[in-house]
């Protein structure tokens, strides 16, 4: 091989080598990058994995340092707690389901003065017995056994009570204990020695005021019974000396005395109920009643002032309303009395009109009554119409009060009615008159029968005569009520005009203008006419003297009550005859009722004498308790009349010792207290004490006379003349 083709040939070969070379290299720069690169990722891959481990490890340095300052926190709230829980003076104490002390405050611990049995560990059942061996607990009346079963008992109860215990100092701990739901109790006691001497301060000072408070009743009740007793004396002898020849001076004099001795006894009952309203020892005393009887009754109460005025007191009380009611008729009477004799007292001229309706009865037979009283008087300033229901308050318009009265009427009339469940109400006009009115709910008792009068065959016209436009309203509405027909007239001269044989019956007002009942009947009479003329006069005492007393046929006392109208009704007939005397009883052998009364005080027996002086019966007199006993067994009385306050032996005990003989001999005679007393506490052990009835003083003559006739017993002589009795 020539040397050219061998340098070509190495020439190509060392080409062929340099290519090689170039390939390898390259592919080494190649092998080199991607190493490079690969060891970039790694190293990027190593520092990511670095960072990540530093995080974790930064968050479990924050973690380990939250979860010490946690602990921290807890052990600061803990401590707080526990030292809040032994600086509070009340004991704290936990305890586990098995009854074992887990922990106690100072104070809880306390209470067991360093005793070291009573430490956590300790069970609930051994601290009751520590308690009442070691006398820490005063268990009162309770033996100590009796007391820890019973404190036993309630500490397994589910939701133990409160109880409170009583240390051996006379402190006071109130155990409050909570079962929590494992089981475990949260047990407080909590002292509360402060409160129970508090609430000992104040029930004793509440016994002091209550006794205060009684004493001021007795107080009262002895003040009243201290005038009361004279102003019997006082009020009665001037009763007496009204009956005896008096010249018109004279009678002056006594009239002032006994209206002034009364009037003095309506301040002391009205200061008497006041304060007894104010003490809350007022006590009403519902019984059935008849409300239309009980304001007629006032009404008459109140007749004679009116008349004295020429003013007409007049009741129209609603037909269709019934007339028995449940209630407190004292009281009721009280407020009428007060409020009507306002209207009259506050009235000169015209008329006072006591006006009742109502609701009817619910399912539980509550009815409304209304009541309202309108007088045509004086009035009121509206400015003034709150004030006057305040006590001692009275509407002060003229220089010098020309009316009498305490200005406590008001206020207890409304505190009565405010007792009684029901409201006052009053409207007035100044100059024109006023009108109060108040409202009960009361219950309707069993009404009487209603029996429809029979009124006699033929009666079918009846005239009714008043000047007064409401009064004559009332008796037309009463006679139609009947089934009447009625002509009303409004004075005796149309009366007579109208008059024809169509009318049957002629009911007139007395007192009229011009022509006044009786000179209707007497005319009526004259001109012929035959028919029965019925008089209803506010002064029956006055029309019965008068000579034309014999033209009527009745004589009534007005306001008639409707059912006493109606049963005279039916009784007419022919005009009754003129009042021929009664024949006196003849004298009989018979003898006469025998009274016994036991009175120390001599003017009052001089009184009870003087009072039942008309009376046919033998009345003796004991001084004291002592001899009332004695006087009842050798005089056997059939009535006895019995003083409260006596000498020596009171009124309460002879009737005891009277009634302890008859027990013996088994009777029962009648005993009537008369006593000044007016409290109802008194009335009551008065009663207790075996007497029957009770009178209150001032007596009165009716009263006293009532009572001989209730007590009369038969086969003897009657303590009244027919004759008395008929009038
Ligand atoms: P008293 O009548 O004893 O003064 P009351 O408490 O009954 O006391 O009445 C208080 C006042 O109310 C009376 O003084 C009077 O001024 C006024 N008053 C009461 N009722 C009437 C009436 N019907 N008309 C006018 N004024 C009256």
């Amino acid at each position: 091989m020539s040397l050219a083709n061998k340098l070509a040939e190495e020439r190509r070969g060392r080409l062929a080598a340099e290519r090689l070379l170039e390939l390898k290299q390259s592919e080494l720069a190649a092998a080199r990058r991607k190493l490079d690169r690969h060891a970039q990722e790694l190293s990027a891959e190593i520092d990511e994995t670095r960072a990540e481990v530093a995080t974790v490890r930064d968050e479990n340095i924050r973690v380990k340092s939250d979860l010490s300052v946690a602990h921290h926190k807890v052990e600061v709230a803990e401590r707080r707690l526990w030292h809040s829980i032994e600086t509070v003076t009340d004991g704290f104490a936990f305890f586990d389901d098995t009854n074992q002390m887990l922990a106690a405050n100072r104070a809880y611990l306390t209470i067991f003065d360093g005793m070291e049995l009573i430490r956590p560990g300790v069970n609930y059942i051994t601290i009751l017995q520590v308690l009442t061996d070691e006398g820490i607990v005063n268990t009162g009346d309770m033996a100590p056994d009796d007391w820890r079963a019973m404190m036993t008992q309630r500490w397994m109860a589910p939701y133990p009570e409160p109880t409170t215990i009583r240390l051996w100092n006379d402190q006071y701990v109130k155990l409050i204990d909570r079962r929590g739901p494992g089981g475990d109790i949260v047990s407080l006691g909590l002292n509360i020695t402060a409160t129970v001497v508090y609430e000992a301060r104040l029930k004793e000072a509440r016994e002091v005021a209550e006794s205060a408070n009684r004493a001021k009743s007795a107080f009262l009740a002895n003040m009243s019974h201290e005038i009361r007793t004279p102003m019997n004396g006082v009020v009665g002898m001037a009763d007496l000396l009204t009956d005896t020849g008096l010249n018109e001076e004279q009678r002056l004099y006594v009239d002032t005395i006994r209206n002034s001795g009364e009037a003095l006894l309506t301040i002391i009952n009205d200061v008497l109920d006041y304060s007894k309203i104010e003490a809350e020892k007022l006590t009403l005393h519902p019984e059935p009643f008849d409300l239309e009887r009980c304001i007629h009754e006032v009404i008459m109460l109140l007749q004679p002032a009116a008349r004295e005025k020429d003013l007409k007191l007049l009741l129209d009380y609603d037909l269709f309303l019934p007339t028995r009611f449940v209630g407190d008729p004292g009281r009721i009477r009280q407020v009428l009395t007060n409020l009507i004799g306002n209207a009259v007292k506050f009235t000169s001229a015209g008329h006072v009109l006591v006006r009742v309706t109502g609701v009817p009865a619910d399912q539980g037979g509550m009815g409304q009554v209304n009541i309202a009283i309108e007088d045509t008087g004086i009035g009121i300033p509206a400015d003034k119409i709150d004030h006057i229901f305040g006590e001692f308050n009275q509407v002060e318009n003229e220089r010098n009060r020309q009316f009498d009265g305490t200005g406590l009427g008001l206020a207890i009339s409304q505190r009565l009615v405010k007792l009684m469940e029901g409201k006052v109400w009053v409207t007035s006009e100044e100059g024109q008159g006023s009108c109060f009115g108040f409202s009960l709910n009361l219950e309707t008792a069993e009404q009487e029968v209603p029996r429809h009068p029979a009124i006699p065959k033929g009666v079918h016209r009846v005239m009714v005569v008043d000047d007064i436009a409401a009064d004559r309203l009332i008796l037309e509405r009463q006679m139609q009520m009947l089934g009447l027909n009625v002509v009303s007239c409004k004075d005796g001269a149309g009366a007579l005009q109208m008059l024809n044989d169509s009318i049957d019956l002629v009911l007139t007002d007395h007192n009229m203008p011009d022509m006044d009942g009786l000179e209707l009947a007497q005319a009526i009479h004259n001109a012929g006419h035959q028919m029965p003329v019925i008089l209803l006069s506010t002064n029956p005492g006055y029309a019965d003297r008068d000579p034309a007393r014999k033209y009527l046929h009745a004589l009534m006392q007005k306001p008639v009550p409707r059912r006493e109208l109606f049963t005279m009704l039916e009784t007419l007939g022919p005009i009754a005859p003129p009042k021929a005397e009664m024949p006196e009883p003849k004298a009989t052998s018979l003898r006469k009722m025998r009274v016994m009364a036991a009175e120390d005080n001599k003017t009052n027996q001089l009184v009870l004498r003087k009072m039942l002086a008309h009376l046919n019966i033998d009345l003796q007199f004991a001084n004291n308790g002592e001899e009332a006993v004695a006087l009842f067994q050798s005089f056997a009385p059939d009535l006895v009349f019995m003083d409260i306050s006596m000498p020596k032996m009171d009124g309460k005990d002879a009737t005891r010792a009277i009634r302890a003989l008859e027990a013996e001999s088994g009777t029962a005679v009648p005993v009537v207290a008369l006593t000044a007393h007016a409290m109802d506490e008194e009335e009551a052990t008065i009663m207790a004490a075996g007497l029957n009835h009770y009178l209150t003083k001032p007596l009165r003559k009716n009263a006293l006379e009532n009572q001989v006739l209730a007590a009369c017993p038969e086969g003897v002589q009657p303590p009244l003349s027919q004759q008395a009795q008929a009038s």
